[in-house]
């Protein structure tokens, strides 16, 4: 028998129901090589793999002889031996070890879609009915990830490596030696549980032979020693939209796990942290960023340049007489909003006192205010302040 077998599901692949017709099979393959074909699709890593995996399903299901026995081999190994019966406490007991298996097995390979599956379906016999043959959904996941400042500006695709629990890469999560495939373990007959009679009562424990797996290893794989675990990595392509806040939780549609038997992925949540910039801050969509200038150039007028966010500067115009802590706006330096048009740089100066002067400058700096003859700059305010004393 081909061991590949136990792990495809080449029904799901051509997304056909397992009694489908072969004109209704000749119909989806041709659609489905259409769609994937490499011609088509050059240098789609993706669409080839679906192409090649599309012309195996079709090659053996195409083919009544090697349908028939690809349907045997699945069914001998999706519970045709193993009806749930085997409970003491018939159906409610069986009922219950079904859903629990479920559990554990969605635990060790929830993100599989592979073994997982095969061994959903051994177990869920008992529970009666099959119901992991329908399509379920992937899991969601979550992940996390830091952004610079600028890349949280105008949006990012950032590769994700996501690792998740997986059968073993080596024996595909059967947990038996390469060339060998696991038996339905003869002790518990492949329910994974036996029975303890206490007090009368019957109560169903995990099987020790097989330790609840309800498959027997005679070889054990050398890579996972027979458990069938592993961890699988994979890449995701995450596009982060222009904007992004830090501590925002982004939901990828889609990127989580895959779905099985057919089923829609589940989603990728990331959580994104964006670092601070030593010069730059945010506010809304636009960008801050605050500018000391002298006070000759408050004072008189100036051109100064400003960095902008992108990286260059732009030139902003000082008016004669600015006062500190003023706010000029640039426009469209700031954060791409979700209209696409893009918020603006926001100016602020801040007028630096001189803080060691040379005698000469301070000299100069006196002889400003003697030709100004400055005077009082409170003058109203003790007047308004007495004044208000009544
Ligand atoms: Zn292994
Ligand atoms: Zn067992």
């Amino acid at each position: 028998m081909n061991k590949d077998w136990l792990e495809k599901d080449f029904y799901a692949t051509l997304g056909v129901s397992k009694d489908a017709s072969s004109d209704e099979l000749k119909k989806k393959y041709r659609t489905l090589a259409r769609e994937n074909h490499p011609d088509k699709n050059p240098g789609d890593a993706k669409a080839e793999a679906r192409f090649k995996e599309v012309s195996e399903a079709y090659d053996v299901l195409s083919d009544p002889a090697k349908r028939k026995e690809y349907d045997e081999a699945r069914a001998l190994f999706a519970g045709g031996g193993f009806a749930g019966g085997g409970f003491p406490g018939g159906g409610g007991a069986g009922g219950y070890g079904g859903s629990q298996y479920n559990v554990n097995v969605e635990d060790l390979f929830g993100d599989s879609g592979g073994f997982g599956d095969f061994l959903g379906g051994l177990f869920n016999r008992g529970g009666g009915g099959g119901r992991s043959r329908q399509p379920r959904r992937g899991q969601d996941l979550e992940s996390e990830l830091t952004l610079s400042f600028d890349d949280s500006l105008d949006g990012v695709t950032v590769p994700l490596r996501l690792s998740s629990d997986a059968p073993c890469s080596v024996c595909k999560g059967t947990g038996a030696k390469a060339g060998t495939v696991p038996r339905v373990c003869p002790t518990c007959d492949g329910t994974g549980q036996t029975s303890r009679n206490a007090g009368g009562f019957a109560f169903a424990e995990p099987c020790p032979s097989c330790r609840g797996r309800g498959l027997f290893v005679d070889d054990p794989c050398p890579s996972c020693r027979g458990s069938g675990r592993g961890t699988s990595t994979r890449t995701v392509q995450a596009r982060i939209p222009a904007g992004v806040k830090d501590g925002s939780r982004i939901r990828l549609k889609g990127k989580g796990a895959p779905g099985e038997n057919g089923g829609p992925n589940g989603d990728l949540f990331v959580v994104v942290h964006v670092s601070g910039h030593p010069v730059f801050g945010r506010k809304a969509n636009n960008v801050t960023i605050t500018v000391p200038v002298t006070f000759s150039e408050a004072a008189l007028g100036a051109q100064i340049a400003v960095p902008t966010p992108r990286g260059g500067s732009v030139t902003v115009k000082i008016p004669a007489g600015t006062s500190n802590g003023r706010t000029f706006r640039v426009r469209g330096k700031g954060i791409r909003g979700k209209d696409g048009k893009n918020g603006d740089l926001l100016v602020t100066v801040e007028v630096a006192v001189p803080q060691n002067m040379s005698d000469e400058a301070r000299e100069a700096l006196q002889a400003y205010a003697d030709a100004t003859g400055e005077e009082d700059p409170r003058k109203d305010l003790s007047a308004m302040a007495g004044g208000s004393r009544g």
